[in-house]
């Protein structure tokens, strides 16, 4: 069977959803070599893939000033540098057969030119690139900031330019090109989500599979309290796990709702504490994690950051959602659920608590919203999961058989 290296970056929300495929990978008999930092090993070698620690030192957590991705793209390049040396080193060894590499890994990218080896992309985010430029919404703060800053992204632009140079003299290893660099496409390039729900879908050919959010069960939480899990009313409240040191947000929920006739289950994240919301009312319940999939199916409403994973999640269960985006690609996934008709847009530093509740109540009560949900959460069934991904790996592999 294949050897396959799998690159990918210390993010929960890129490691989580290429978990199923490279189990199934693992399970049907393939080696699979997982690169990415100690903190995901014990959740990589779960699957029964093998790990190997990268060495690398940028803090993946994004900013939420909207031209952080600008400066991310050339400190992530620096890292590129950083790790090269010891991936060169590893799929020289092992002679993989196939790279499969996140998007945001462009050393993968690097080791497969430099190695000559084929290289397929793991798209777990939106795909925001050229390809899908004139789809891409023009209104949105990250577009908006784009066109008001023209001299601070030419400046990083430039930088980021200056470092592909450098290694390309050092390696002849290309870089993607700026408006790529967040999607990094290879000759393949599976798309962890529907063609219905891509931005500008229609304009993907067949170097690009869309083979829907691999979702599995997780336990990596305690279950809630039975009590919780009965039919009554429920609001569900996740800035995910990144963008959430929002204290300020999480209270305005839970004025919102503190006199609400249904159950109100916040999960903060590791950034804000409970205490800092005050003294909650039975209804309310605040924990720093939850089991997401156990909550997403018995709620009438959702308030996301529209991070892609919580926005395909909660579409797979046909949940409304209120979207609050925080930061990066989730101004645009917030955009494509209103689009699409299954959630409202609110502005998470404006809102009062007031109309956070009114709004809450539309999305739950206008029944539209749930069915605009549930069909983008039919689209990701049809596009046929962890099976058409291992179809199309496979496809490729054959065509590119070393
Ligand atoms: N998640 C969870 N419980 C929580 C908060 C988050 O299981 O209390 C999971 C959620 O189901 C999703 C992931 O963490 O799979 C968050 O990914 P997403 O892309 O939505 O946001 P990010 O955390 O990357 O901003």
């Amino acid at each position: 069977m294949a050897t396959i290296c799998f690159f990918n970056i210390p993010a929960t929300g890129h490691v989580n959803p290429a978990l199923a495929l490279v189990r199934a990978l693992v399970e049907r008999g393939d080696r699979v070599i997982f690169f990415d930092t100690p903190a995901f090993q014990d959740k990589v070698q779960a699957t029964g893939a093998e790990f190997r620690a990268v060495p690398l030192t940028y803090d993946f957590v994004p900013r939420q000033d909207v031209l952080a991705p600008f400066k991310a793209m050339d400190l992530i390049l620096e890292q590129a540098q950083r790790v090269l040396p010891y991936c060169l080193d590893q799929a020289r060894a092992l002679q993989p057969d196939l790279i499969l590499y996140d998007t945001m890994c462009p050393w993968g990218s690097h080791v497969a030119q430099l190695l000559r080896m084929p290289a397929v992309t793991f798209c777990a985010i939106l795909y925001i690139g050229s390809r899908n430029f004139l789809a891409w919404p023009r209104r949105t703060k990250l577009t908006r900031g784009m066109l008001s800053n023209p001299l601070y992204i030419a400046a990083q632009l430039a930088k980021y330019q200056a470092r592909a140079a450098q290694l390309w003299l050092r390696y002849q290893a290309r870089s993607p090109w700026f408006l790529d660099f967040f999607v990094n496409p290879a000759a393949l390039t599976l798309l962890a989500t529907s063609r219905y729900f891509q931005i500008g879908g229609d304009r993907f050919g067949d170097a690009f599979q869309f083979i829907g959010p691999l979702i599995e069960p997780r336990h990596d939480a305690p279950p809630l309290p039975r009590d919780w899990m009965d039919g009554q009313p429920l609001v569900y409240i996740s800035l995910g796990t990144l963008f959430n040191d929002r204290a300020d947000f999480f209270r305005v929920c839970v004025e919102a709702f503190r006199d609400a006739p249904y159950r109100v289950l916040v999960a903060l994240g590791n950034r804000v504490r409970v205490e800092e919301l005050g003294a909650l009312p039975a209804h309310i319940r605040a924990e720093p994690y939850v089991l997401q999939l156990q909550v997403l199916p018995r709620a009438r409403a959702f308030i996301t950051h529209a991070g892609m994973n919580s926005v395909s999640e909660a579409a797979w269960f046909g949940t409304p959602m209120l979207l609050a985006p925080q930061g990066g690609d989730q101004d645009f996934i917030a955009y494509r659920v209103e689009q699409l008709g299954a959630g409202a847009q609110i502005d998470s530093r404006k809102i009062s608590p007031q109309a956070l509740r009114a709004q809450t109540e539309r999305v739950m009560q206008d029944e539209r919203y749930r069915a605009g949900s549930r069909k983008i959460g039919d689209s990701f069934r049809a596009a046929g999961g962890v099976s058409r991904a291992l179809e199309a790996l496979d496809a490729f592999m054959a065509r590119h058989k070393r």
